[in-house]
């Protein structure tokens, strides 16, 4: 199978191709399809197996098609006046993850499979002063790629971060952030995409093993006919 193949908007093409991609990998080669044709995915990954772009590009090349009626609010860059041009963040999509080290990669990845488009990703994380990461979401932003820990801070002040425009969640290495005592934010995380009252809202999981707590977000939260990727 080739990118070429997939549906992919031609701008993320483009992307692909200048990452240097030339064949999807098996995760890529089930996922794509699968978050295209609007399925929510529950995905056993491996770090290495390409799971990065496997939920990014289906899900900015869906974005991509609809970007100009989407796009979140922001600044005018060419003269942006933090004083007073600031917006509140409001993403269509957020990927969680446990570690400041994955966050920056996804966002590196989200960075690189973004260019030349409108869409604009923003990461977030504890273990580095707020003040940095609070003016890149007053700068407006389409992807959020967050750790928990710094997402729940920012999503008690309504004025910087609302998650009211969410389309797609992604929680990646769920295992490793159920484990880290993170349910109740997950819990919280997935609740938000529901009491949007979003139909098509779009959950995908992607985690090394599947113990019972991830086996129950999936199955309280995702609908009947999500694909289940080994
Ligand atoms: P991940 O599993 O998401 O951490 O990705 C592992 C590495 O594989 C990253 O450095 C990606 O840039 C790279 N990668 C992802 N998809 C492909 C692909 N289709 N072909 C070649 N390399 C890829």
């Amino acid at each position: 199978r080739e990118f070429n193949d997939a549906g992919l908007h031609p701008a993320m093409l483009q992307n692909v191709k200048l990452c240097k991609y030339e064949f999807p990998t098996p995760i890529q080669a089930y996922c794509i399809p699968a978050v295209l044709t609007g399925h929510d995915v529950v995905a056993v990954a491996q770090t290495g197996s390409g799971k990065t772009a496997a939920f990014l590009i289906p899900i900015l090349s869906k974005l991509m098609g609809k970007a100009r009626q989407l796009a979140a609010p922001r600044p005018n860059p060419g003269r942006y006046n933090a004083a007073t041009d600031r917006v509140r963040a409001e993403p269509l999509v957020l990927v969680v993850c446990p570690t400041r080290e994955l966050a920056c990669q996804i966002f590196d990845e989200a960075r690189r499979l973004c260019y030349r488009t409108m869409l604009r990703p923003a990461v977030i994380y504890g273990g580095a002063p707020s003040r940095n990461q609070r003016e890149q979401l007053e700068m407006g932003c389409d992807i959020l790629i967050a750790t928990p820990g710094r997402l729940m801070d920012f999503m008690q002040n309504p004025k910087l971060l609302s998650l009211a425009r969410l389309k797609f969640t992604v929680i990646d290495e769920a295992d490793e952030l159920l484990s880290a005592g993170w349910e109740e934010a997950m819990e919280k995380i997935f609740q938000g995409g529901d009491v949007n009252g979003d139909a098509d809202h779009t959950y995908l999981m992607f985690s090394a093993t599947f113990p019972k707590s991830a086996r129950r977000l999936a199955k309280d939260y995702m609908e009947e006919d999500t694909i289940k990727i080994k």
